[in-house]
């Protein structure tokens, strides 16, 4: 705390002397709209004292990180005699400066009793239910704001909707027909889902884990994780250090665990799907169906879609990495230019993106002191590729382990191991709802990939049966077999 201390000294000149005053701050309340009016205010005070000043950012005294640490640079630089304040540039003061001072203001790591990185709908609901129990919880996200590059369709059940408590007018559209055209025939579904855009849905998720008591830190990437004996320290590049208990890996596919520990979803060219997607202006657009499109041309090994949204639609394509037959792009304006709605083809793209989905169950999500969750952790359905209950799904028992793990201060692997025995029973119970059983679907999935070498359709068959779920095992059969024959 408060050093001050002779930084360098360069050969005296008569005429000038300088200050560099080098404050650093961590874990500072203050935001740039706080900071900026200090910097204005330092800079006229130093004209008025006929000091010229000199910044590495610019003409403000002031330069500063985000979040929890700034870093102000000032250098006034005066000459007793001569009054020029405004020629002096960084190579001058390096050279001149007599003598320099550093003042550092150094606070101590943050600490806390869990670090969740990730703020998507894994993150936030680990973060929230841990957070409800009355534990000191930070949600870390690289962004700006939670959901600012989120690529997704956005559709989901609405039960989410009543679960996490969320507003409903966030709801952009209620998708209560699925129409999945097969190569053969068109079967529709009857879900209760809704769409949204996900940059709206993951700030309502992560404001939901704030109100209940959780910190949250954006445009803070996190780049490395250290396990020490007694804790663990996660560290953001510009090297701030938080400090915890236990830390939550809700980072998405290409996850730090894996990377860094070996656990987690492992990225491999045939566990993940790549998809391109584009989001297509439509006004007030009449469309109130999600629609699946299954054919070799779009996906050998995927399908195309359209989501609708109020105002605009997302459409997009999916396609399992090593099955890829040409660029995805071009994939998807194939899909595009042979879609029946010709209204899709002339419209203002608002963005295109592009993002991989894992799509094979990690093998091992806990380890000493730490958990892994959502698609950092593979939980995905296979098939489809949707994550998003499933990321909640998961995001509750990883805060529910956590809670009982601080709870009874037990950070072992073999502990935390039971993190993934619930994962496994809480997949297990969708076979008695509506969802089948993501492990088999997985298995299922493998033994459609030798399929697929005899037929083309393996991926059309596979989605058929494993959309409409094993109490229509028979009519799918017979959907499958009969209207090929047709
Ligand atoms: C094109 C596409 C369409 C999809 N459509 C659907 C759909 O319609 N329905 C559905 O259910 N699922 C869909 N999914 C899947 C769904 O988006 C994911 O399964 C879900 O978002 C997983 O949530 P998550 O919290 O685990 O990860 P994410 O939502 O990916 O969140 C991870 C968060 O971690 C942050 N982060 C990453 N690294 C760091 C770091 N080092 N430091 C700090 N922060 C970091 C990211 O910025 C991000 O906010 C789709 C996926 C894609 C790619």
């Amino acid at each position: 705390m408060n050093i001050f201390k002779k930084e360098s000294l360069l050969p005296f000149n008569e005429t000038q002397f300088g200050l560099h005053l080098q404050i650093i701050q961590k874990e500072h309340p203050l935001d740039d709209k706080f900071m900026l009016p200090i910097g204005q205010i330092l800079l006229h005070l130093s004209h008025l004292l006929h000091f010229s000043s000199f910044t590495r950012s610019g003409d403000i005294p002031l330069s500063f990180t985000h979040v929890n640490s700034i870093s102000i640079f000032i250098a006034f630089l005066g000459q007793a005699r001569t009054h020029e304040r405004h020629s002096i540039d960084n190579e001058f003061v390096l050279k001149y400066l007599n003598i320099s001072v550093r003042c550092s203001v150094k606070m101590p790591n943050l600490r806390t009793d869990v670090v969740v990185i990730g703020a998507g709908p894994a993150g936030s609901t680990t973060a929230r239910v841990i957070a409800e129990h009355g534990f000191d919880v930070v949600l870390v996200e690289k962004d700006r704001y939670p959901g600012e590059t989120n690529v997704c369709a956005g559709a989901m059940p609405r039960a989410i909707f009543k679960d996490m408590r969320l507003p409903s007018d966030i709801i952009e559209k209620e998708i209560l027909i699925e129409k999945h055209y097969f190569p053969w025939g068109i079967k529709v579904f009857k879900p209760d889902h809704v769409s949204v855009y996900r940059d709206v849905f993951d700030r309502n998720m992560a404001n939901k884990a704030v109100e209940s008591g959780a910190k949250l830190l954006t445009d803070t990437l996190i780049e490395d994780v250290h396990v020490k004996r007694e804790r663990i320290k996660v560290i953001s590049k510009g090297r701030k250090v938080i400090e915890s208990q236990i830390v939550v890996f809700a980072d998405g596919p290409n996850t730090l665990a894996y990377r860094k520990f070996g656990i987690g979803f492992a990225p491999k060219a045939t566990d993940v799907f790549l998809s391109v997607t584009v989001e297509v202006k439509w006004e007030n657009n009449p469309i109130d169906f999600f629609g699946v499109y299954y054919n070799y041309d779009i996906s050998p090994w995927g399908y195309g879609w359209i989501c609708p949204r109020k105002d605009t639609i997302n459409a997009g394509v999916l396609c399992l990495y090593n099955k890829l037959r040409s660029n995805p792009i071009n994939s998807l304006n194939y899909f595009i230019s042979k879609h029946p709605l010709k209204d899709l083809r002339a419209r203002e793209i608002v963005w295109l993106r592009s993002a991989l989905i894992p799509v094979a169950p990690a093998r091992k999500i806990y380890g000493k002191r730490m958990l892994v969750v959502g698609d950092a952790a593979g939980m995905v359905d296979p098939v489809s590729g949707e994550g998003i209950i499933h990321a909640i799904t998961g995001g509750k028992l990883a805060g529910e382990v956590c809670v009982k793990a601080l709870e009874e201060e037990n950070f072992s692997s073999f502990f935390l191991s039971k993190y993934q025995t619930l994962w496994h029973k809480a997949t297990f119970t969708y076979l008695y709802s509506k969802y089948p059983y993501l492990y088999s679907k997985y298995l299922l999935s493998n033994i459609f990939l030798y399929l697929y070498r005899l037929d083309r359709n393996a991926y059309p068959m596979l989605a058929a049966l494993t959309r409409a779920g094993t109490r229509e095992i028979f009519n799918t059969l017979k959907f499958i077999i009969i209207d090929r024959l047709k």
